[in-house]
């Protein structure tokens, strides 16, 4: 049975299992699915960084309470956080690196800094 190169989708001769016509085909291919696969990591990353920036901005005291629109005006993004931390007392805390913060009531937000 004839197949198609994935790349260029020539049509390709030898082995049954081959994907591609070439090793030039082979790479070009699995450096797209890379690139593709990098560009998710860096905006991710971005998105990270930026939230970090903001919460370090604002939370200069290593201690301290914002607003919820304070951190939005400044562009922060509720979805990205590097890991969340519940504690004994049922309080949960999202942080991004060492700066975390906690949803208070009437949109109030405590700001913390982990001492590493
Ligand atoms: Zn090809």
């Amino acid at each position: 049975m004839m197949k198609n190169c994935l790349e260029c989708g020539e049509k390709i001769v030898g082995r049954e299992d081959k994907k591609f016509c070439s090793d030039g085909c082979r790479n070009a291919y699995n450096n797209k699915i890379n690139k593709d696969s990098n560009n998710f990591m860096r905006n991710i990353n971005n998105k990270l960084r930026k939230n970090y920036r903001i919460l370090s901005e604002i939370n200069i005291e290593g201690k301290s309470k914002t607003t919820r629109a304070k951190l939005l005006s400044k562009g922060f993004d509720f979805v990205f956080f590097t890991n969340i931390l519940n504690t004994k007392t049922g309080n949960t805390y999202y942080f991004l690196y060492d700066q975390g913060y906690m949803l208070l009531d009437n949109d109030y937000i405590m700001l913390v800094k982990k001492d590493i």
